[in-house]
C-alpha cells in the first residue's frame, strides 16, 4: 500500500523541475530555487529586493506579415514565476500573454494555455480559407 501526500490546497504548487542558482539581491550573492525552463541570469538582472526575482521562460512570438513594412507584432507569450511575490497567485507558474501595442496581458493556468492555443488552431484555419479564396482556390 502506498502514500501520496498532496500539498494543501493554499500552498503553491511545487515545482516539478528546479535548481539552485545564484543571484544577486541588494549586491549581496543569495542561491534560490530557479525553474529549469527559466532564462535569467539572476546575477545579471540583480534586484533591490527579492520580492522583485521573476523568471521567465523564452519567449514566443506571433508575428504578422504585411504587404509594405516588417512584420508587426501581434501576441508573445512566455512562462514565468515570482517566487517571492506577495500575491499567491503568482507564485504558482503561469503562461503570460501580452499583445503586441497596446498592453492588454493575461496570466493563464495550463487549462487557459490549452484553451487559447485551440482558440489559435481555429483562427489560423479560418486565415488559411481566407488565403485560399483569394487565390481562388477551393478547399
Ligand atoms: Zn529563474
Amino acid at each position: 500500500m502506498s502514500t501520496t501526500v498532496q500539498p494543501p490546497a493554499d500552498q503553491p504548487a511545487p515545482l516539478t523541475d528546479r535548481h539552485i542558482v545564484p543571484a544577486v539581491v541588494d549586491g549581496q550573492t543569495v542561491y534560490l530555487e530557479c525553474p529549469t525552463w527559466c532564462t535569467i541570469d539572476h546575477v545579471r538582472d540583480s534586484q533591490k529586493f527579492l520580492v522583485d526575482v521573476w523568471h521567465s521562460g523564452a519567449f514566443a512570438d506571433l508575428e504578422a506579415p504585411r504587404r509594405n513594412g516588417t512584420p508587426s507584432l501581434l501576441a508573445y507569450a512566455r512562462l514565468g514565476l515570482d517566487s517571492f511575490s506577495e500575491d499567491d497567485d503568482m507564485r504558482r507558474p503561469f503562461i503570460f500573454v501580452e499583445d503586441g501595442s497596446s498592453g492588454e496581458d493575461s496570466y493563464m493556468d495550463a487549462e487557459h494555455a490549452e484553451q487559447f492555443a485551440d482558440n489559435l488552431v481555429a483562427f489560423a484555419r479560418n486565415i488559411r480559407a481566407m488565403a485560399s479564396a483569394m487565390r481562388g482556390v477551393t478547399a
